[in-house]
């Protein structure tokens, strides 16, 4: 699919491209056959990124960063995704929560933590919200039910929050340096009313991390417990609005969630297609090459047309997003993610046949793929949530 790109996206498309084949392809299925989960991170890979830029990228120019649009991110993020997907959502999780970091902080919590941001390559940002007993709910809190949702508590105590309690499969836990949290402040009423956020730095006393998820795919990204055990924070790390903390959720503040889990996705569709494209070249069977047989090229047609259409879909939001059209609400976003999302494990897994039985071989290289794209219907709300929402169902 063709697009139209200034200079400006074309060097960013170009400089995420480098980056993912001299420093990304190379060590990515070393990474993910890892099994410690908390040892396929790499902070060398990360330092490299974060010195071309790849960790501050959202951060606006009037804040000191470079200001990228969602049409700049989201080349980034199909170019890093096709080098490996958990690698380029270690990056883009941080660019999520950038917004919250500039333009919900007060102007004090910005000069407390905005410096850090721009100056460590190693820090990263968090938002903890799921808990064990907590996920759909907190997404969708079902009306007549006031105990649904979060749990953790914070109850001030002076000048300080105390916060108890414990969050799961935390994106970037264990390796973030500073995390958004969402607590209950009141627990007799809905989440919608009875939520905060508070800041909580890493090193804070009675914030500590539990296990590290072990996933099935994506497995660069770090996923983790963390548990609070009369964590205490200062009155002045509340984000946001006391009580209001849902409100301030996601849709206010970051628009580009399900658009950057798209990508994301599309750039694992991408490396599928490819590699099935090399090796259906270049594998003789029945005398020829096995994409002269008409069963495998039946098989890179369709991947081929999943791919495209979920590059048009994307781009048809992006650009809307520009113009201000109706293509942008939240419906098209969790609709794009649920489509790309559906595509990517077609066309993965349409690529491991066409590897034949070195598919399913942890030294091929599409069986990653399958399973990073696997991860997907389970993000930021799993499919069925994003389904309900976009049908505005309750
Ligand atoms: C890799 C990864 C990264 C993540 N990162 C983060 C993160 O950074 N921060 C964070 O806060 N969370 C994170 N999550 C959590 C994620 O948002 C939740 O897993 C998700 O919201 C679903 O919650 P659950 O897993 O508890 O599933 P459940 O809520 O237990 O749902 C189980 C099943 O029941 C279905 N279901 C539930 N309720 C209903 C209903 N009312 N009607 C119909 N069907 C229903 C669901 O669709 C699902 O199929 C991450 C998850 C993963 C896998």
């Amino acid at each position: 699919m063709h697009q139209v790109l200034n200079d400006e996206h074309r060097a960013l498309q170009q400089m995420a491209r480098d980056f993912a084949e001299k420093e990304i392809i190379p060590v990515a299925a070393e990474r993910d056959r890892i099994q410690d989960p908390k040892e396929t991170f790499s902070p060398e890979l990360i330092k490299k990124g974060s010195a071309l830029g790849l960790r501050t990228l959202a951060v606006p120019e009037e804040f000191g960063g470079p200001g990228v649009d969602l049409k700049g991110q989201v080349l980034v993020i199909l170019e890093l995704a096709r080098g490996d997907g958990g690698v380029a959502k270690t990056f883009s999780q941080c660019w999520k929560w950038t917004p919250m970091l500039c333009r919900l902080a007060t102007d004090e919590q910005r000069e407390r933590f905005l410096p850090k941001f721009l100056e460590d390559d190693l820090y990263l940002l968090a938002m903890a919200g799921t808990e064990p007993e907590a996920g759909s709910d907190n997404r969708m809190p079902p009306p007549g039910y006031p105990k649904a949702g979060w749990k953790t508590s914070a109850v001030r105590d002076g000048d300080e929050w105390v916060i108890n309690g414990m969050k799961h499969f935390i994106a970037n836990g264990g390796v973030a340096k500073l995390y958004i949290v969402r607590t209950r402040t009141n627990p007799d009423v809905s989440i919608t009313e009875g939520t905060t956020m508070f800041f909580v730095p890493s090193d804070t006393p009675g914030f500590s991390i539990g296990r590290r998820h072990d996933k099935i795919g994506w497995r660069f990204y770090q996923n983790a417990e963390l548990i609070f055990q009369d964590c205490r924070v200062p009155a002045s790390n509340l984000l946001g609005e006391l009580n209001k903390g849902k409100g301030d959720s996601s849709e206010r503040f970051v628009s580009f969630n399900d658009v950057e889990l798209a990508a994301n996705v599309i750039g694992i569709s991408q490396a599928a297609f490819e590699h099935a494209l090399n090796h259906a070249r270049n594998r003789f069977q029945g005398g020829k090459p096995i994409i002269e047989h008409q069963a495998i090229a039946l098989k890179l047609s369709d991947m081929y047309m999943r791919l495209e259409a979920s590059k048009s879909y994307l781009f048809n939001v992006v650009d809307s997003n520009e113009n201000g059209g109706a293509e942008f609400e939240s419906s098209s976003k969790q609709l794009l993610k649920v489509f790309a999302t559906e595509s990517a494990i077609q066309i993965t897994r349409l690529a491991v046949e066409i590897f034949g039985g070195s598919g399913v071989m942890r030294d091929a290289p599409v069986e990653k793929l399958l399973r990073d794209a696997n991860i997907f219907p389970h993000l930021a709300a799993d499919s069925i949530m994003n389904l309900r929402a976009a049908a505005k169902l309750r």
